[in-house]
């Protein structure tokens, strides 16, 4: 059996006649940038999320650019982040000129460790980015209350969280921006590059939607240093045509990651999903050492694998000048040589399921029986 990580083409085949026909709507009108299936997009994504503003963009990466831009963050400012993430969070952080400082994760969520932000904070903070990782929102109400002691914003990183729950909020909507990112392999993702960026504050909302259009205000008239940062109309058609499909796929993913953690749980460390949030499940990603050679035996089986992430990012290369080395945060280092994502996506089947956690745990025995 060979087992797809992602299962791309075949979630294409299922909604093939409406994104088809979105496309074809869409070259028709021959209206490529910011067409009116963006502003109709925008408007379904805020409904979805519960935040009053939903502002459309190129990317994840520059979701986050637009929301650190928005509020002014830039040369000799610190922002609070997870090193143990995709490299775009503390990038944007850096690009904008400010200095990403790193605050250790939790062993069981992989999140930031909210009760290790208060010793971060400096007179040179300005902003806290928690990151919601493999689908999971961080503990917002932690890290809105620490922010709000500092009177500092925080922009959740929901690039793999758009659609999770936390009480009875959604990710995106759990703080001052959210923002999110719809590559092809995110939960909720387009079929090229798209992103997202979510506010309830009005002000925000009108220079992030600047922002993004080179700080436009009338046409040629530009009040900020912006970026060009808009998203295809064509990803926006794509998106409107998967959005009524996305509750369905939430739930599948879950039944998957139920699945998986009712076959593994004994044999490795499972995902922890905190009671009062849910996970969309962007990986689903166990733990164990000896990480390598299951992901060896895993190949050989047909079964593609990955690591989120191999290399926390105060130990990047690119990051040297930040003077972090290792044993700064240690459960960060820890969990990346640990942690391994198994195929996930809302088209597995149970068969699949059982057939990936059976060779796990056959990984597992033969890496001991050759000890
Ligand atoms: C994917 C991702 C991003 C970047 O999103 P892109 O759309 O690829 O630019 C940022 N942060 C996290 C945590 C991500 O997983």
């Amino acid at each position: 059996m060979k087992v797809d990580y992602a299962n791309l083409q075949q979630q294409y085949q299922k909604y093939k006649k409406e994104i088809d026909a979105a496309l074809q709507a869409v070259l028709g009108e021959s209206k490529y940038i910011m067409g009116p299936q963006v502003k109709t997009l925008e408007e379904r994504l805020a409904a979805f999320s519960g935040a009053s503003y939903c502002i459309s963009c190129s990317s994840g990466t520059d979701a986050l650019e637009l929301a650190l831009l928005a509020l002014d963050i830039g040369a000799g400012d610190e922002v609070i982040t997870s090193p143990f993430t995709f490299i775009a969070t503390a990038e944007m952080i850096a690009h904008v000129g400010a200095r990403p400082v790193f605050v250790d994760i939790d062993p069981d969520t992989y999140n930031m460790d909210t009760s290790r932000i208060r010793d971060a904070v400096t007179t040179q903070t300005r902003a806290i980015i928690p990151v919601s990782l493999y689908g999971q929102p961080a503990d917002m109400d932690g890290v809105n209350a620490v922010a709000e002691d500092y009177g500092l914003p925080v922009i959740e990183d929901a690039a793999q969280s758009f659609g999770a729950l936390f009480r009875d909020n959604m990710s995106c909507n759990l703080s001052t921006i959210g923002c999110t990112s719809f590559f092809p392999a995110k939960p909720l993702g387009c079929y090229g590059d798209g992103g997202a960026v979510f506010t309830s504050d009005q002000k925000l909302a009108g220079k992030i939607a600047s922002l993004r259009l080179h700080g436009q205000g009338e046409r040629y008239q530009h009040n900020y240093l912006g970026v060009g940062a808009r998203m295809d109309t064509l990803q926006a058609a794509v998106l409107l045509a998967k959005l009524p499909h996305y509750p369905d796929e939430i739930h599948r993913r879950q039944a998957a990651a139920q699945r998986y953690t009712k076959l593994l749980h004994d044999k490795v460390k499972t995902p922890a999903v905190k009671g009062d949030r849910t996970s969309v499940w962007a990986q689903y990603s166990i733990r164990l050492k000896g990480r390598d050679a299951l992901r060896e035996h895993l190949i050989h089986a047909g079964i593609p694998t990955a690591v989120h992430y191999p290399r926390p990012l105060h130990l990047q290369a690119c990051f040297q000048y930040l003077g972090y080395g290792p044993g700064d945060f240690p459960v960060a280092e820890q969990v990346s040589k640990e942690i391994l994502s198994l195929p996930m996506n809302a088209f597995l089947t149970e068969a699949e399921i059982d057939f990936v956690a059976r060779e796990v745990k056959k990984g597992i025995r033969n890496k001991r029986a050759n000890k």
